[in-house]
């Protein structure tokens, strides 16, 4: 099949490069002129695991190209994506003019029956306001149809979630656009749910929601665990072994970030609000996750007291393990708040160091976790990639100039931790 993924970020690079990896013919459109131009040169924009290799593997095979035109994308496809961002403005909203623009480009190039697909993240209702909007601008009176097909995929895990979806979310409103999505989806081997537009929005953000509902849910247990002396982790543990509760998304720390869960919870929050609902549950959600980033903090005061003019290494930067992506990192909000009193921040993540360097100011950027933790008051774990599990932790503590370290992933075993000398503060274990 002939596609064309217009938002070439990390769902629609990602999206495209599945598909084409499936036989199909995609192209990929940016507006972002440097973007396309990597892609062409077989550079990645983004950090992926396994990403690179597919890309050039298909763009070999001649499946995959890139381009800056929607025209070019579009002439030969029969299945349109959209897959632009849709931030957040201040009050919760989503932002759908990349949305609104680029459907009034589709309409234009219309020559031929399309079906355009809405893939990036969208208030219920957008599907409606897409086809009004394709009206308005269907200047060659051409047929189409439009699907909602909401993306799941996690950063960091993006092809492995892309290639074996958990279910595949069709809203329909004609036979003809279901039999095609359900075409293109044949080699899949997952569920597919048909719905109407409507419900199929409200799927998304129902369980990204739902989702981070569950991890607040997990930090309030941690904060009562931590008054009173029990053990999150084995609480999670014996909570999750339960069918209907189950272990994922139980894990507690600093609370999530990233580009999804917190944009979409505020857009379903201002969405009920707008239909007439006060959703009080999910601005419980989004409370508990802002006082988790000050707990950590707090935790960093008790151990040091003053935190003015002391040293914090920061480990793990990325808003969570394999990707490079900064977009309401806690580890951002932490840090700013770190340096407001007084304190000297030397940082560290695998991924993402490019793109902090951008964002972070008056940090100084460790090589690696041993060069960031020299000389410091204090080490404080923020994302719990990997690599920082398997620290030697005894040459951690002769290189800090304190041994103190304050866990907000609970990547290590307090007991272990004692025993090897340190002060360990992680959240919600004894
Ligand atoms: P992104 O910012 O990484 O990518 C969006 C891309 O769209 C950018 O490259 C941007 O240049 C491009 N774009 C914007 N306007 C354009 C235009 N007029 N013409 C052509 N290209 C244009 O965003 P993302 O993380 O890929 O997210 C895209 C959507 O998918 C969002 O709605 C998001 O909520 C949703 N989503 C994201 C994830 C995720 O993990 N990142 C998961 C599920 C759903």
């Amino acid at each position: 099949m002939k596609i064309c993924v217009i938002g070439t970020g990390y769902v629609g690079l990602v999206t495209g490069t599945c598909l084409a990896d499936l036989g199909n013919q995609v192209i990929c459109v940016d507006n972002n002129g440097e973007k396309i131009k990597m892609l062409k040169q077989g550079r990645m924009p983004i950090y992926e695991p396994g990403l690179a290799e597919l890309v050039a593997k298909n763009v070999k095979a001649k499946r995959l190209s890139f381009t800056t035109k929607i025209k070019e994308g579009m002439d030969k496809s029969l299945v349109i994506f959209i897959s632009v961002n849709t931030p957040p403005k201040s009050d919760g909203e989503a932002d759908l003019s990349f949305v609104e623009k680029v459907t009034a480009e589709i309409a234009e190039h219309m020559r031929e029956y399309k079906v355009i697909v809405e893939k990036s993240t969208v208030p219920v209702e957008t599907g409606e306001k897409i086809i009004q909007t394709i009206k308005l601008h269907n200047v060659h009176k051409t047929d189409f149809d439009v699907v909602s097909n909401p993306e799941f995929l996690r950063e960091g895990s993006a092809i492995k979630d892309t290639m074996h979806p958990d279910r595949i979310v069709l809203g329909v409103s004609s036979k003809r656009a279901e039999k095609v999505m359900r075409e293109l989806y044949r080699p899949f081997k997952a569920p597919i749910i048909i719905t109407d537009i409507k419900s199929s929005e409200i799927i998304k953000h129902a369980s990204n929601s739902f989702l981070a509902m569950k991890i607040s849910f997990a930090n309030a247990v941690a904060n009562i665990c931590d008054r009173v002396g029990a053990d999150v982790e084995k609480v999670a543990e014996g909570m999750g072994h339960d069918k209907r509760i189950g272990r994922s998304f139980l894990n507690a720390g600093v609370g999530f970030g990233g580009s999804c869960f917190p944009k979409d919870l505020a857009a379903f929050i201002y969405i009920a609000k707008k239909s007439g609902y006060d959703f009080e549950m999910l601005k419980a959600v989004q409370k508990i996750n802002e006082q988790q980033k000050k707990i950590l903090v707090q935790k960093v005061e008790e151990a040091l007291w003053v935190l003015k003019h002391k040293t914090i290494g920061v480990l793990g930067l990325a808003f969570k393990p394999e990707t490079d992506d900064l977009r309401f990192a806690p580890a951002i909000d932490i840090i700013n708040t770190l340096q407001a009193e007084g304190a000297s921040i030397r940082a560290y993540d695998p991924i993402a160091m490019t793109k902090a360097r951008k964002i972070l100011k008056n940090v100084q950027f460790g090589k690696n976790a041993y060069d960031t933790a020299k000389g410091c008051d204090v080490l404080v774990i923020i994302t719990e990639w990997s690599e920082f599990r398997e620290l030697d932790l005894g040459r951690i503590k002769k290189l800090l100039k304190t041994p103190i370290i304050v866990d907000g992933r609970n990547i290590f075993e307090p007991g272990k931790m004692r025993e090897l000398g340190f002060v360990y503060k992680s959240i919600g274990r004894k």
